[in-house]
């Protein structure tokens, strides 16, 4: 894939993924191939090439921790720059800014797959970098119920919490199974207790949307959003 795409239709991929993402949360049909020709002529490309560039979008999501939209599997090659401005462009586009991931993580990708990367010296004084944020207002009554609710195991895979915390409380993780970010709500229906490595996974594993579903089917009071 070439690099040479201008902002423009980047901007555009971005706009018809962002649209595709809520349509498809909200149940809202669409047809991906009308879309990938409607922007193959206006920036006289092949539908093949902004299919492509979706799946490169899916990768930055991914990257993100959040979904995708279904069938369209995440294209890793997306280069260090493209990530960073895609990234941008979602926050932009979805008018929330989140944390910036895409950038710095493949940068890791990128230089673990060196043959010669000899060791780094790092930065001995990190730099500091204020940036403006989206979060989000949640319950702390959602939060404590779910923890209640779950009473130190985890609700994936049903081991006992890894660890006590500092005060005394089994650790657990509440995780919105629709995330906030993505326009879900805060609340029990939406909500699970995990241990860090069920909510990792439930994140960035590679079965993630297996293991949400699983979700579904064993917790009666979970609904779908
Ligand atoms: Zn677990
Ligand atoms: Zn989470």
């Amino acid at each position: 894939m070439s690099d040479n795409w201008t902002e423009e239709e980047l901007k555009a991929a971005v706009e018809a993924y962002v649209q595709m993402h809520s349509d498809e949360a909200n149940g809202v049909p669409f047809v991906k191939k009308k879309i990938y020709s409607e922007l193959a002529d206006r920036f006289g490309r092949t539908e093949k090439s902004f299919e492509y560039r979706m799946q490169n979008i899916s990768y930055v999501y991914s990257l993100m921790g959040r979904t995708w939209v279904s069938g369209l599997k995440p294209a890793k090659n997306v280069g260090v720059n493209n990530a960073a401005v895609i990234e941008r462009l979602i926050s932009e586009v979805e008018g929330q800014s989140l944390p910036t991931i895409a950038e710095f993580e493949t940068q890791v990708i990128s230089y673990k797959s060196k043959v010669n990367f000899s060791k780094p010296s790092g930065i001995k004084e990190p730099e500091k970098t204020y940036t403006q944020v989206t979060s989000f207002n949640r319950d702390p009554k959602v939060k404590a119920w779910v923890l209640k609710e779950a009473s130190g195991k985890c609700e994936c895979c049903g081991s006992d919490a890894p660890f006590t915390t500092a005060e005394g409380e089994p650790f657990l993780e509440v995780h919105h199974l629709r995330r906030l970010a993505d326009g879900g709500s805060d609340t029990v229906t939406n909500a699970v207790a995990l241990c860090p490595n069920c909510h990792r996974e439930m994140h960035y594993g590679i079965n993630k949307s297996a293991l949400v579903g699983s979700m579904y089917s064993k917790l009666s009071r979970l609904v779908h959003e």
